[in-house]
């Protein structure tokens, strides 16, 4: 569903994604992880086409730049951009007409409320606490059904009931067949759920895994930290330079 092939990300000299390439299939709970300057939310950019970059990206069957991909490919941003001026609801009607959804209100109501905005309505976006920025901006991406899902550490600023209504919306959407691909620091939240994971650093993807690979007893936290050092400091500043 998400197939990322050989791709390269440079900030001018800088080789902030090198020669990246994987796949998140239907169905399939995918975690990126690494420390903080590996290259995720680059990697993340590039794939919901917001990014130049060499190498090839396809959603689906479509290339990551065509309207197509756009349309079945949800992104959730690490910082929620609310529009100041649109209430909550406008929101909503704003998704529903940009992607031309048909019986959308019954959907939206639902989300709303799962996401206890439903009292919130006829507030403005320039009015919402960090945490419903963030709630609203999960309405928002999850209002079109999108078949592949990208969500840049969705759990910051969330209450604990909408960490467990977010975290079982995505585990509904992995049983519906979708593909989820979660950029997190927070190795706990995703423990339940996860089935491959991507470990970065340094621009690379040093090590992709699905969770049988596991040894005995392994937990996904150990796993990161036995192949990163657990450290920021593994990063050399100059490595990346050309
Ligand atoms: P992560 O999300 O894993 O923390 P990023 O993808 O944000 O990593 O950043 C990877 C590297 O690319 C970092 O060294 C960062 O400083 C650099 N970088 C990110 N964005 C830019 C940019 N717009 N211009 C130059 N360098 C950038």
């Amino acid at each position: 569903m998400i197939n990322v092939q050989k791709l390269t990300k440079k900030y001018g000299k800088f080789t902030a994604n090198d020669n990246i390439s994987l796949h998140v299939g239907a169905g399939e709970f995918a975690v990126l992880l690494g420390p903080n300057g590996a290259g995720k939310s680059t990697l993340i950019k590039s794939i919901c086409g917001l990014l130049r970059f060499q190498g090839s990206i396809r959603i689906g069957k479509h290339d990551s730049h065509t309207t197509e991909a756009k349309r079945i490919l949800g992104y959730l941003p690490e910082m929620p951009a609310p529009y100041p001026m649109l209430t909550v609801s406008e929101h909503m009607e704003f998704i529903a007409r940009a992607y031309r959804l048909t019986d959308w209100e019954q959907d939206a109501q639902r989300l709303l409320e799962r996401f206890e905005l439903a009292d919130k309505q006829k507030k403005l976006g320039k009015e919402l606490s960090k945490g419903m920025q963030q709630k609203i901006s999960i309405c928002c991406m999850a209002l079109p059904k999108p078949q592949a899902a990208i969500l840049d550490e969705p759990l910051v600023g969330l209450d604990p009931y909408a960490i467990r209504e977010l975290k079982s919306m995505l585990l509904e959407w992995k049983q519906e067949g979708r593909a989820v691909l979660v950029s997190t620091h927070m190795i706990e939240s995703v423990a339940e759920n996860w089935d491959t994971v991507h470990i970065m650093m340094q621009g690379r993807v040093v090590r992709s895994c699905g969770r049988n690979a596991l040894a005995e007893g392994e937990s996904l936290e150990q796993l990161y930290f036995s192949i990163t050092g657990g450290a920021d400091a593994a990063e050399d500043p100059e490595a990346r330079h050309e």
